[in-house]
Parts: C-alpha cells; structure tokens; sequence
C-alpha cells in the first residue's frame, strides 16, 4: 500500500495516506547526536552478538525503575529491531507443532513468524465489545497441552487498547494450570500511552518466569529505520536467543545502539511529550469525528498506539456509484483509494471485516482527508 501511494501522489493525486505504522517525528536529538559520535569516533567492530553491555544494562535498570521488575543485564538481548526478537524468541521456545495462542486482531507478523519457526498459530477472534482483548473464558478453551506461548501485545496494533493488571491477572490464574505456556508481551507501544498505565505480565508473580518482554526504540523513540529493539527473558531463553542470533545476523548496528543508549539516559518525558500531545489531539478529533460521523463502524477510544481498527462491515456487500460491487474489506480498500483515502485493509492483522487508520500524520491533513472516508462511505448504495 505504501508503494501504491507513492505511485498515486507521484501522478499528483492527493492521497491522505493512513497507512503508516511509524511515527512522523524526527528522531529526538540526544539520539541523533550519539549516534553521530559513535560515526566520528570511526571504530565499527563487530558488536558483541546479545548488545553492548551499558545499553543491555541500561535496559535492565529501565524495567526495573519504571516497572520494579529486576532483571540481569545477560537477560537482555538486543537485535536488529524487535521483530528479531520476536523471531528469537520463537525459534528459542517452539518444538515443530506447538501451538501459539494468537488473540486476533493482532499484529501482522506474528503469524507468518509462528510459522516460519514451526509452530502452530491457534487464532482467537475478540470483538469491539471487549476491548479486543483476550478473555480468560477464551484462553481457558483453547489451552490444552500441545500449548507452548500465548502472544499479547498491549497496547496493541492494531487497536490501540490495552491490559489492565485485573485482566492479566485473570489471564494468568487461568495458565496456572499450564506451566509449560509461555507469554510473549510485545510492549512495544508502553511509551505510547494516552490512558492508564502500562502493565506488563511480568509483572505478574505466577508469570514473571514464563514471560518474554519485547520491546524497541522503533516507535517512542521514533527510529524505525535504525533498526533495534530487544528481549528480556529468562537466562535459559535469553541464552537461547543469543545461539539463534549469533548465527543469523550476529550482533545488532552499533551506531543505533549507542543512539537508544543515549535515549534511555535521556529525561523520557521531555522527549516525548511533544509527539505524545500531537497524536493525543488527533486521536481525540478522529474518534469525536467517527462518533458523530460513522458511528456503525464501532470506534472506541484507543488507550495507546497510533492506531483505529474500524468494523467496516456494514459496507460491505454494498454498491459503488459506478455500480461495481463491493464484495470484502480488500475491495472497500481499494474503493477507497479512488477517494484519495488509503487505509490498511484488517486481512492481515486476522480480520476480513476492518480497516486500520493511523494517525501519525499531521492533524491538518487528518481534517482535510476525513471528510472523505465519511463521503465515500456514505456513497455506497
Ligand atoms: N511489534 C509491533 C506490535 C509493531 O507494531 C511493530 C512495528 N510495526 C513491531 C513489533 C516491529 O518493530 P521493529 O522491528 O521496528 O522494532
């Protein structure tokens, strides 16, 4: 979708692009100046495979200072963005056909990742109503003994909602009678956060040795480019990891490490209140909006993320103005890029009847371009 509006703004169309899953901010300068110390100081060896140990220490002691979670800096390990070590994680703990609990909506890459490592993805649907979280009625029917990892990602892509302790809680009296599952809690948007606070599952007693943390510099930090993120993990898992890596890509770019070094030094509010308010105010004006404008496709207020996932389900089966028939939610997008409106079809993120909006673009353009969703919308017969 993203080449697609390329080609589309290139031939001069203006296409509100609702696509994106990275920030549209710069990479906060504290970061920007270390990474360019580390070029001018013009050594670049190879980095050691689980990350330099100030920034794996400076991630342990960020647990524990903001979530009281005391880890030792071997539990950590860095990689080239988070989806490594998502991929880390996954190669470290599945044997080939165990099963992964997916709650569906989820993000787009851990099925294709459970796949790819072996393993089994079991997908539970959740819906609107829930907060599109995971019930512990739900966990409960689909645990069973072929079990090995449950993946949460809160707040979440694609719906920006979140856990509270009270629901983690609930999730983890249920997988005390699985002690062999896992959690893998993908925190990555933690920093992202306009309601409540976060929680993560380690910080749950019964789950603090079965549970996996990933997280990453490519959202708060806004540096997706420079790829890095990390694990924190159990010494057997994480020592694991460091095997898988170390024969994968090896350790991860030493210019970005000692950048997210000098962003866990940094003062974290300063550096993120200007983009934290940005997309605070705009998801306040889009959720007003869909309330009065389209209050069908059940939108809710996102607790964190960048992100609306839309139940465009009742324009689905519709007609265009032209007459064509809209038969899916991949058609509807398709639609609506004619309207200059491009949004990500929910197909990938395991649901055939949503459409994801980003709002980490301006909140002019977001005025200027909404009314059009809303037009093209309301124009199917
Ligand atoms: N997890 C989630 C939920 C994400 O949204 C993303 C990025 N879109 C990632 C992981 C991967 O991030 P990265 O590899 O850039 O750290």
């Amino acid at each position: 979708m993203a080449q697609r509006v390329r080609e589309l703004r290139a031939a001069g169309r203006p296409i509100l692009s609702l696509i994106l899953g990275e920030p549209d901010f710069p990479v906060p300068l504290a970061l920007r100046e270390a990474a360019i110390a580390a070029i001018q100081e013009g050594h670049a060896p190879y980095p050691p495979v689980a990350g330099l140990m100030p920034l794996r220490e400076a991630i342990a002691a960020y647990y524990q200072r903001r979530y009281g979670l005391s880890f030792h800096p071997s539990q950590v390990v860095v990689s080239n963005g988070s989806k490594q070590a998502i991929f880390n994680a996954l190669l470290s703990l599945l044997e080939p056909g165990e099963e992964v609990i997916l709650p569906a909506p989820y993000w787009v890459s851990y099925l294709p990742i459970v796949q790819l490592a072996g393993g089994y993805p079991r997908v539970v649907q959740t819906t609107a109503h829930q907060g599109y979280k995971l019930t512990p009625e739900q966990l409960d029917s689909v645990l069973s003994r072929h079990t090995r990892l449950v993946i949460l990602c809160s707040p979440s892509n694609p719906t920006g909602t979140a856990y509270t302790l009270s629901e983690l809680q609930s999730l983890a009296e249920v997988l005390e009678s699985y002690p062999r599952v896992w959690v893998l809690s993908d925190e990555i948007y933690e920093l992202i956060r306009y309601e409540g606070v976060h929680v993560s599952p380690a910080q749950i007693p019964t789950l603090f040795d079965r549970t996996v943390i990933v997280n990453g510099f490519s959202k708060a930090f806004a540096m997706p480019g420079w790829r890095l993120g990390y694990l924190i993990a159990p010494p057997s898992v994480a020592q694991a990891a460091i095997k898988v890596q170390g024969q994968v890509t090896a350790g991860a770019n030493l210019i970005a490490q000692k950048a997210a070094l000098a962003g866990l030094q940094s003062n974290l509010t300063e550096i993120l209140s200007p983009m934290l308010q940005a997309f605070r105010e705009r998801r306040d004006y889009i959720y007003a909006f869909l309330q009065a404008h389209l209050p069908e496709t059940q939108p809710y207020l996102p607790e964190g993320a960048f992100y609306f996932f839309l139940d465009v389900s009742e324009f689905i089966g519709r007609r265009t103005l032209r007459g064509s028939f809209i038969p899916n939610v991949e058609e509807l997008v398709e639609y609506l890029l004619e309207w200059d409106v491009a949004v990500v079809s929910g197909m990938g993120f395991g649901s055939d009847k949503h459409i994801r909006l980003s709002y980490a673009v301006s909140l002019a353009d977001i005025q200027a371009g909404l009314p059009r969703l809303i037009q093209a919308l309301r124009a199917l017969a």
